[in-house]
Formats: C-alpha cells, structure tokens, sequence
C-alpha cells in the first residue's frame, strides 16, 4: 500500500465505522458487517494477551483489505472536489449556468464557488471593500445551515465557501457602480449581501420563488420568507435549496432517504 494511499484510507475507513455506512454499502457488505461483529465481541476481550494482538493484527489486515471491496467506486473518489455544472433554461425565457466544486470529508460536505469578480467601471479599491462584505454574507446565509442525517449516530454539516480569489473560476461576475438591476453575473457595487446570497443560490442550480421570476417550471414555489424571493432581506436558505447536494451525497454513499436537517445557530 502506497503511502499516498493509506492515510486516505484510514480517514475513509474512520468516516465509515463512525458513519455506520459499512453495512449499507454495495460489495462485500457481509464481511465488512463480520468485522464490525469481531471488534465488539466480548470473546475478545477474555483472550490471552498474545491472542489479543493476533487476533487485532488479522482484524486491522482484513478491514484495510475489504475497505476497498466496501466502498462504492464513487465513494472513494469523493473525497477530491467534483465539478458539478450545467445550464438551465426556462419555458419562460430565462438561461443561466450553474456550477460549484462538491468535496466530501472525514467530516463534512463542502460546496465551494469561486467567482471572479470583473470590475467595469468601478475601481480596485472599491471592489475590496465590498468582495468580503459579500463573501461574509453569502456564507452566513449558506454555511453550515443545514446538515445531513445519512445514520442516526451521523451528521455531515454542508458547508459553503464564496471564493473571490482562485486559480480557476466557475463563474465571472462583472461589477458595475451603483445600484441597477442585478442578476447571476451583472452586480452592483452597493448589492446588499443578501442579494450577492440570491446570485449565489442561482450559482448552484436554484430557481426564482417569486412571481415573475426564473421559477421552476414543474413545481414553481413562491416564498417569501426564502432567500431566492425577490426582495431577500431577511429571506433565508432552506432545506429544498440543498436537494442537489443530497442526491449527490445519496449516489457518493450508496444510500437513500438521507435526511436533512437544521443546524444549531452558532
Ligand atoms: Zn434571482
């Protein structure tokens, strides 16, 4: 095993138990189920001290070599960010991108967007101190709002970064003075951050919930209370908003009906 390899593992194998995903997974889901059994059986602890250490060695051996065979191939990869994008059009007239990095860790899901934003007509000084007004509030809004339930022992909080310095853009927005009409990617300098909040929720896939808006066509919903309503202020995210970040969680885990939940302000 290479080094590169084993300390990924170990994290994976960590998420797994603490996790109680072992059992559910495709694969060799009834050994991995015998070894759960073996580490918590009382015979165990009554054996001699050689036995004991014996009998962890053929444990730690068989786990790391049927940790593989457990996970799902699309599991194993989610721990290096995916690339999730595409176009949505509307009947209504309205086309817009989405796109957004989804990673996830030992301990949680991480969606992280980074937007280059293109000044016209607004000068570098002003666009540095508005970029972390609404990095701040994009993030209050989104991050750590929510968590994932996949067991009853487990909760993954989804977290959200806005980067407005990165190597690689998924979306460039350009910056005008003042104040106008504002969409994904046509700001203004003085956008409150619960509308850079809206923008962003279109960066990852989301309708419109007002009348007149880029609505979902299906099912339209119209909230007021909701941070993609028209006049944001005071809206908020809400467990829909993250129905994309479950599937995906849900096909990465080999698991279904993943609940969602709030989280504790902090
Ligand atoms: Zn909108």
């Amino acid at each position: 095993m290479s080094r590169l390899i084993t300390p990924r593992l170990t994290a994976f194998h960590g998420m797994i138990r603490r996790s109680g995903y072992r059992g559910k997974l495709r694969g060799s889901a009834l050994a991995c189920h015998l070894i759960s059994t073996r580490r918590q059986s009382p015979l165990c602890t009554r054996s001699s001290g050689n036995d004991r250490l014996q009998s962890n060695l053929r444990l730690v051996v068989a786990s790391a070599l049927l940790f593989w065979a457990c996970m799902p191939t699309s599991a194993r990869s989610a721990a290096e960010p995916e690339r999730i994008q595409g176009q949505i059009t509307t009947p209504s007239g309205f086309s817009w991108k989405y796109a957004y990095d989804i990673r996830l860790t030992e301990k949680r899901v991480v969606i992280s967007v980074a937007i280059n934003p293109v000044p016209a007509g607004v000068s570098k000084v002003e666009l540095d101190r508005v970029v972390p007004i609404w990095k701040v509030g994009i993030e209050r809004y989104w991050s750590r709002r929510y968590q994932l339930v996949p067991t009853a022992e487990t909760r993954l909080p989804i977290e959200v970064e806005a980067n407005f310095r990165a190597p690689v853009y998924h979306h460039d927005v350009i910056v005008r003075p003042g104040k106008g009409h504002s969409d994904e990617l046509n700001w203004h300098l003085q956008n409150s951050p619960e509308l850079a909040a809206h923008e962003f929720g279109h960066m990852l896939g989301l309708f419109d919930e007002y009348e007149g808006g880029a609505q979902d066509p299906v099912q339209p919903v119209l909230d007021k209370t909701s941070i993609m309503t028209r006049s944001p202020t005071g809206g908020a995210t809400q467990p829909r908003h993250y129905r994309r970040i479950l599937g995906w969680f849900e096909e990465k885990a080999g698991l279904s009906e993943v609940k969602i939940e709030p989280m504790k302000p902090e």
